[in-house]
């Protein structure tokens, strides 16, 4: 049997669940920021699949500990120890400067940790009665597909069919304080926000608004919970959006760039005094902390800070920004980002735009209807940005 982009596809949707919307490519090959489809059409990939191949794909380190983790041992359960688990907490407490890490597999498996573990902390720690812990989240946020993680979307679409949701949540527009400050009450738990909104649409808070956020969380006993499984790990120009205001959040959610693009791990990241609320078989995961994504990880953490990819996108992200910031077309609302992690939201939907990108050689995804964004590894060279900024002007340009 012959594999082309048509017989792929037609595979694919013959056998799968429709729970996504490609747009019409397939992707057989990569390296770096450069895809390959089966007839070996080349294009650039501007999304790093949502900003979890932040090192380029099959990074040669990160593919290096692959291979030679793989000829060691890859699966324990954490019913026993492994030589790589310790190195992996090593790396992320050194990077979130917190005591404790928690391993898991997923994003959205991640959040669920941290609900769980700032609601036992509400019980343990601060003395909310039981079963009366609240969670304060924001509107429009993204915080994965599970059960937990759509009972905390304000969007319809994500809940559809799937309730009952889970209580104790409580909804404020993003980058409210006032909002923030009334929903507080004496069983707040926490509050958990992406510092820059991703599936949103890259959606940046207004200055100051992470700093007194985390200030109204500290005076009323509430712990701040910052999700960057996408804006974390160099995406936003620092290693951390929550690093832009200068904040150190009670937990870091971490995922995606986590893995390098390699192997889905996510952890939770946190002070004793919450991540100590977790006891023996109070929570866990079977592949999660496993030796062959540990391994990866701790590559992929070198690589980001061996390769300087944070200042990388900083700086390239601010000259990207500029250059479509100068495209002059009605049909542009806003321009807005902070290191590689850019939107151009439109007066109109984005999809065809995005596939006349395509047309171009360059793969990005609409999101949230009418926005365009535009995330490409941190390690483009600049020769590759401009090749890229020049199609998108092709495309934008009136
Ligand atoms: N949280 C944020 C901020 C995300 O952007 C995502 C994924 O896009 C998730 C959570 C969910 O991660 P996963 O898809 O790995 O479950």
């Amino acid at each position: 049997e012959t594999k082309n982009t048509e017989t792929v596809i037609s595979k694919t949707e013959q056998y799968g669940a429709q729970n996504y919307h490609p747009l019409p490519i397939v992707i057989s090959q990569a390296e770096g920021v450069w895809v390959t489809d089966p007839e070996g059409n080349r294009y650039m990939d501007m999304l790093s699949a949502y900003s979890a191949v932040n090192q380029g794909h099959r990074h040669p380190k990160i593919i290096q500990a692959l291979k030679d983790q793989a000829d060691k041992v890859t699966l324990t359960s954490r019913a026993f120890h492994n030589d790589q688990l310790g190195d992996f907490y090593e790396k992320v407490s050194a990077l979130t400067k917190k005591d404790m890490v928690l391993p898991m597999n997923t994003g959205a498996e991640a959040v669920e940790t941290a609900i769980k573990a700032v609601r036992r902390w509400a019980y343990d720690v601060k003395g909310v009665a039981d079963n009366q812990a609240e969670i304060i989240v924001c509107e429009g946020n993204f915080h994965g597909r599970t059960m937990t993680a759509v009972s905390m979307s304000s969007d319809p679409d994500y809940q559809r069919g799937f309730g009952p949701m889970l209580p104790g949540i409580k909804l404020i527009p993003y980058g409210d304080l006032d909002a923030l400050k009334a929903a507080i009450t004496p069983n707040t738990a926490a509050f958990i926000l992406e510092p820059i909104q991703g599936e949103a649409g890259i959606v940046i808070p207004r200055e100051g608004f992470l700093k007194e956020a985390l200030d109204v969380c500290k005076a009323e006993n509430v712990l701040f919970v910052a999700d960057e499984i996408q804006s974390g790990l160099g995406r936003s120009g620092k290693m951390f959006a929550c690093d832009w205001e200068e904040i150190e959040p009670d937990m870091y959610i971490l995922g995606k760039a986590l893995g390098g693009g390699v192997m889905p791990i996510s952890c939770v990241a946190a002070n004793r005094e919450v991540l100590g609320v977790f006891n023996p078989g109070s929570h866990g995961s079977t592949f999660g902390g496993n030796p062959l994504s540990c391994a990866v990880s701790v590559a992929s953490v070198e690589v980001l800070v061996e390769e300087n990819l944070v200042d990388r996108s900083f700086k390239l992200g601010e000259y990207f920004l500029g250059e479509l910031k100068k495209i002059n077309n009605p049909v542009i609302k806003e321009v807005r980002g902070k290191g590689l992690f850019i939107g151009v939201e439109l007066n109109e939907p984005a999809r065809s735009y995005c596939e006349r990108l395509k047309e171009q050689g360059l793969l990005c995804k609409e999101t949230h209807e009418n926005v365009i964004r535009f995330a490409p590894p941190l390690i483009i060279s600049e020769e590759d940005l401009e090749w890229a900024i020049e199609r998108i002007k092709n495309v934008l340009s009136v």
